[in-house]
């Protein structure tokens, strides 16, 4: 048996298409450029992940969760820094018209306009990411606002709300997962670089001269998690940010790369802010975000380590490292492909298929019983249509761990057949032990 992965990226949009990972947002009019849907099964795989996410930020001691409002005051990216600097490159192509980021296609030090390989560009400009809306009935300056870039500002200016409601000491962190928009000049591969996004953000407060040691800390525990979720360890890697790449907050940054069918990408970015952030909201706001140290009786402004990973671009990894094609030459000599999505079972969007041999009456009763039961407990998925062969590879193709199938013994016997994806592997247990047999398993 030969196995081949995943070699290009529109085989993913089609398989995604096909079983209702993802759409095209908008799809009927004629899709909208760069702004995905997620179908029955997308939204499963991105809760799952976002879920373990949460669960590793959460579920200790030192990190508090909050959920944030989108639009904030002007303010706050005018202190961020996001009016002046959040700007990419914009170039023109004066022989083809095209517009494109400056550092998109750069050939010998040279911008080259990726349509027509001409070097004869206009001058850069530069274009603000943020997106623009209006507050209230009226179209006026005053009310202008921003659609959040990025989540951690939220989290900026709740500092003191958090740190005193929740009674934290540092070094503690605090967690958000939610919505970011970018009017990015090139989005493209499909959802990695979009304009309406996900994030998912942690930022870590520490006493100024504890910020290396915390760094180290965590770019190790945010590797360890891409392997608990079943990333391939050998499809991901740290991508230090030389001394001209760092932004304009940042002391260090490290990034997380994933080998991607169109290259090696960010995933995620690990960033040491220094106290830049909370200094510059406590100089705009004019309130004091300085805290005061018990131990070593004195006040001083914390540092920050930030992870900050895009959930849509984890999830496009989790979906590129989970593809597989299995290629056998049967006895006949015609090739056999099984198309598998090999997730981790607890990253799967369904944990069980449940599928009755046949629709009879009698059967299907028995069926739906256990599906009902089952659904307390798991994501579970029902089939009762076409051949039993074709459903097994329906469920392998949307990389549902476990198939339970329902035969006219079942009725008799009280037992049911337990199919398992990656060895395809089956056994005969009773009705009654399925619950704590996928339990185990998961
Ligand atoms: P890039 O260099 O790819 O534009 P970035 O360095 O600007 O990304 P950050 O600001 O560090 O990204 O954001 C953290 C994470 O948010 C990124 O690692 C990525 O996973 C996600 N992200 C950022 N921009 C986008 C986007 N346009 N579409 C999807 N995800 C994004």
């Amino acid at each position: 048996m030969k196995i081949k992965k995943l070699e290009d990226l529109q085989t993913l949009v089609s398989l995604s298409k096909r079983r209702g990972f993802i759409f095209q947002s908008s799809e009927i009019y004629g899709g909208l450029n760069s702004c995905w849907d997620y179908g029955p099964l997308g939204v499963n795989l991105k809760l799952n992940v976002k879920k373990a996410w949460w669960n590793a930020m959460t579920r200790r001691n030192d990190i508090v969760g909050i959920d944030a409002s989108i639009l904030m005051r002007p303010e706050v990216w005018r202190a961020s820094g996001h009016e002046e600097t959040f700007t990419d490159p914009l170039v023109d192509c004066k022989k083809c018209k095209n517009r494109f980021r400056e550092d998109e296609n750069v050939i010998d030090g040279k911008a080259v306009c990726p349509k027509c390989e001409s070097t004869d560009l206009t001058e850069a400009r530069n274009f603000n990411l943020m997106f623009k809306t209006f507050m209230g009935p009226i179209e006026q300056d005053s009310d202008t606002v921003y659609l959040r870039p990025e989540t951690a500002q939220g989290i900026f200016v709740n500092f003191e709300n958090v740190q005193t409601t929740a009674r934290k000491k540092l070094p503690f962190g605090i967690a958000q997962i939610g919505k970011s928009f970018r009017n990015e000049i090139t989005p493209g591969n499909f959802t990695f670089r979009t304009r309406e996004f996900e994030q998912m953000e942690m930022q870590y407060f520490v006493k100024p001269g504890d910020d290396d040691k915390s760094f180290e800390e965590w770019k190790q525990i945010r590797m360890d998690f891409f392997g608990k979720i079943g990333v391939n360890k050998d499809n991901l890697k740290f991508s230090e940010h030389g001394p001209n790449a760092l932004a304009h907050y940042a002391k260090a940054a490290f990034d997380v790369e994933y080998k991607f069918p169109f290259g090696w990408q960010e995933i995620e970015g690990i960033h040491n802010r220094s106290d830049f952030d909370l200094s510059q909201h406590q100089k705009h706001s004019g309130k004091s975000l300085e805290y005061f140290d018990e131990v070593a009786k004195e006040k001083y402004i914390p540092f920050v380590i930030e992870t900050a990973v895009g959930c849509d671009r984890l999830t496009l990894a989790i979906l590129c490292d989970a593809y597989r094609e299995e290629h056998k030459t049967l006895d006949n000599g015609k090739e056999d492909v099984r198309i598998v999505m090999g997730f981790k079972p607890s990253m799967a969007p369904y944990k069980v298929a449940i599928l009755p041999l046949s629709k009879k009456p009698h059967l299907k009763e028995v069926a739906v019983k256990l599906r009902d039961d089952l659904s307390q407990h798991f994501d579970i998925t029902y089939d009762e249509a076409g051949s039993i062969g074709k459903r097994y590879r329906r469920q392998d193709e949307i990389g549902t761990p476990f198939c339970v199938t329902v035969d006219f013994e079942s009725i008799d016997d009280n037992a049911v057949t337990i199919r398992e994806r990656d060895t395809m592997g089956q056994i005969r247990i009773p009705m009654d032990k399925v619950k704590s047999h996928i339990f185990e398993a998961l």
